[in-house]
């Protein structure tokens, strides 16, 4: 499934340029769009899809032909092409076609006390990361703000369906959110003061884009920072995570420092243990002095397996001895509860490939 959401080779002709969707309009474009409307429809129609999470067409408190122009001129953006469920029902992935025919997925975790929701914020990704099933398929193109809040829409209306409630947003499906600044930060704000999540429920991911965690420090909300880190010093890092060459260890730890002063926000770096790559002793003390430094909270998932990448992930005791190992070094780690692996949900699996019916119940997945 590596290559299914690869860059089309260059003789291809270019996608159209991404329309305007539903959720890309802000409240005075709405107002624009419904000049001709009394002043109080604008309302509606906003709280309709901003607290209702309505479609046009169950918005009964306006009239018909409104609602007809509403899905006519506000399209959505996503059009469904197969859900796959595992965990017992508790993960759902979506994998959606975009008005390009470009495609991202969406992950859907229920937790006993509230939901999360794995959004893409690019249809695949530019960083290159060998490991990673989104990397290896290349980048299509940057999402907009409308497709960023549209799949936490979707899930937030499943959530409600399912008797949960979506309670945290977190930007680590498809893409990399600081390398699509403008669009994630839109995205963010529409998620925090229209469908009102708190930024203590958002968290962006990164691959460590330096100048983008400066701005994120700068932003206007403090949101929770996560960097997938994987290896502590540049040799190795550089061949795992590619866009260390140009923003080596010191530089990010740089600006997680800002990060961290400027929005009293914790930190947590992403560990994707990789057998014998990044799970020996050495890596571990090298993790802990680094985490240490700033404080930040460790996640350690198992290398999660993917079609272009040889080595596997950490087999459980290993991954064990890694945890004690950072814990007695006075590190603040957990290793991540994995969902999702039997339909390619996981960390690092999502490619867009077409979604697999789910022959097993999957026990131990890993996505986020
Ligand atoms: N580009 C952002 C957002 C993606 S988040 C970022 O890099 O943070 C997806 C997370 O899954 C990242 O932490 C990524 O490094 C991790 N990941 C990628 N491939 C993986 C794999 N095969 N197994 C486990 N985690 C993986």
């Amino acid at each position: 499934m590596a290559t299914t959401g690869s860059a089309p080779p260059a003789d291809v002709a270019p996608r159209p340029p991404a329309r305007t969707t539903r959720y890309d309009v802000d409240r005075a474009a709405l107002g624009q769009l419904l000049a001709d409307q009394p002043r109080y429809r604008v309302d509606q129609v906003w709280e309709g899809l901003h607290t209702h999470l309505a479609e046009p067409a169950d918005m009964t408190n306006v009239p018909l032909t409104l609602r007809r122009r509403l899905a006519e001129e506000l399209p959505d953006a996503l059009a469904l092409t197969t859900e796959a469920a595992a965990d017992g029902g508790d993960t759902v992935k979506w994998l959606w076609t975009l008005g390009d025919g470009s495609r991202v997925e969406t992950v859907l975790m229920h937790y006993p006390q509230r939901s999360t929701v794995c959004v893409s914020s690019q249809a695949g990704c530019a960083m290159a990361c060998g490991f990673c099933a989104t990397g290896q398929a290349g980048f299509t193109r940057h999402l907009t703000s409308g497709e960023i809040v549209e799949q936490v829409v979707r899930a937030s209306r499943r959530a409600r369906a399912d008797g949960r409630r979506l309670a945290n947003v977190v930007f680590m499906g498809m893409g990399e959110p600081l390398a699509n600044f403008a669009h994630t930060w839109a995205a963010v704000h529409r998620i925090h003061d229209d469908l009102g999540l708190g930024a203590r429920h958002i968290t962006i991911s990164t691959v460590g884009i330096v100048p983008g965690i400066r701005r994120l420090a700068d932003a206007d909300l403090p949101v929770n920072l996560a960097v997938s880190l994987h290896a502590a010093d540049d040799e190795l890092r550089d061949r795992l995570v590619p866009i260390n060459r140009r923003y080596p260890l010191g530089l990010l730890a740089e600006a997680c420092a800002e990060h961290i002063e400027r929005t009293g926000r914790r930190l947590s770096f992403e560990w994707a243990l990789i057998d014998g790559v990044n799970d020996r002793r050495v890596d571990a003390a090298r993790l802990a002095d680094y985490a240490r430094g700033l404080r930040a909270h460790v996640n350690l998932i198992p290398l999660n397996p993917t079609p272009g990448y040889a080595t596997r992930g950490t087999p459980a005791d290993g991954v064990e001895r890694f945890r004690r190992d950072l814990a007695d070094r006075g590190v603040n780690v957990t290793v991540r509860d994995t969902r999702g692996t039997s339909i390619d949900a996981a960390c690092g699996q999502l490619a867009a490939a077409s979604v697999p019916t789910p022959t097993r119940r999957d026990r131990a997945g890993g996505a986020g």
